[in-house]
This record gives structure tokens, C-alpha cells and sequence, in this order.
């Protein structure tokens, strides 16, 4: 299993190669040398299907196409902007077809390219381990929203709720 480590803002933070099957409790980045902690209790069913994350512990996992996000946008946008334009033109025929094909390279693209798993929570990435569209469901709004959520709140213990205690110990 390939496993990158990304930060709430996406950020690579390392990436290495572990086998799920010697549950290894710990991920060493080789290009950095910096180590991540690992637990895999609990994280592969009795099928070695991933189900929980084993860097943050998170339940919620979502597959998604394993190609580049930024492609994917560039072509929507391209597709989308060609057949605006071709329909401005009256070519309606050719806007439709342009979209078409756009459904069709999205298809090769998830088809070709495979799946990866990713944590809503911290947004790790699992590569070449088992995606079953039964158990791992697509992105979903609202889960992802419940995490955006959670990952603006400030971490405890953090400066914020200490202040707010120490100010709390001042009035009393
Ligand atoms: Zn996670």
C-alpha cells in the first residue's frame, strides 16, 4: 500500500510504501527521513479492505479517481467553455458531441487510472490497496463539510482555549 500524508491543506507531508499485511506501526518518508506513526487496529476488514484510516483513526474514508484533480478541471473547463462557444455559433450538434466526448475521456480516465482511497479527516492518501465501490462511497458534501468544519476549529489545548481559561481563572 502506497500511502501519502497530507496536511488539511493538502500539503504533502510524506509519502512512503508500507505492506498492510505486517500492520507496521510506523511510515518512514524516504526522500526526508522523517517518521509518521501508524495504526492499523482496527483498519482493514476480514477481506483487507481498508476501513479506517490508519494515520488519524478516521472511520470516514472516500474513493475518488486516482488522476491529477487539476486535469480533470482544466478539461471540464475546456469542454465546457468549446461547446458554450459552439452553441453560440449554432453548431449545436458539435457542442453536444464536444460534451460526449468529455463524458467518454472521464470514463477512460476512471477507467484507465484506477481509484485511491482518501481520510476526510486528514487527507491522506492510499494508493494500491483494494477499492470496493460497495464499502467506499464517492465524495459526500455533507461528511466533508462535517470535517472542513472540525478542521477550522482550533486543536485542544491550543493557544485560544487556554487564553479563554486563563481568562475564565482571572474573573474568578
Ligand atoms: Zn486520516
Amino acid at each position: 500500500m502506497r500511502i501519502d500524508l497530507r496536511d488539511n491543506s493538502r500539503n504533502l507531508l510524506g509519502r512512503g510504501t508500507i505492506d498492510p499485511a505486517t500492520q507496521p506501526a510506523q511510515l518512514i518518508d524516504q526522500s526526508s527521513q522523517t517518521t509518521f506513526a501508524l495504526d492499523f487496529s482496527g483498519a482493514l476488514d476480514d477481506q483487507a479492505r481498508l476501513c479506517r484510516c490508519p494515520v488519524c483513526g478516521c472511520r470516514d474514508l472516500f474513493r475518488r479517481k486516482d488522476a491529477p484533480q487539476r486535469l480533470g478541471l482544466i478539461l471540464v473547463v475546456l469542454a465546457a467553455a468549446s461547446s458554450i462557444v459552439l452553441f453560440a455559433l449554432d453548431q449545436v450538434a458539435w457542442s453536444i458531441l464536444v460534451l460526449l466526448g468529455m463524458v467518454i475521456v472521464d470514463f477512460a480516465i476512471g477507467r484507465f487510472m484506477g481509484q485511491c482511497l482518501v481520510c476526510y479527516r486528514c487527507r491522506s492518501e492510499f494508493r494500491e490497496t483494494p477499492v470496493d465501490p460497495v464499502v467506499h462511497e464517492p465524495w459526500d458534501l455533507a461528511i466533508g463539510e462535517k470535517y472542513r468544519q472540525q478542521n477550522l476549529q482550533p486543536p485542544p489545548g491550543s493557544q485560544t482555549e487556554a487564553t479563554a481559561a486563563a481568562d475564565e481563572t482571572d474573573r474568578t
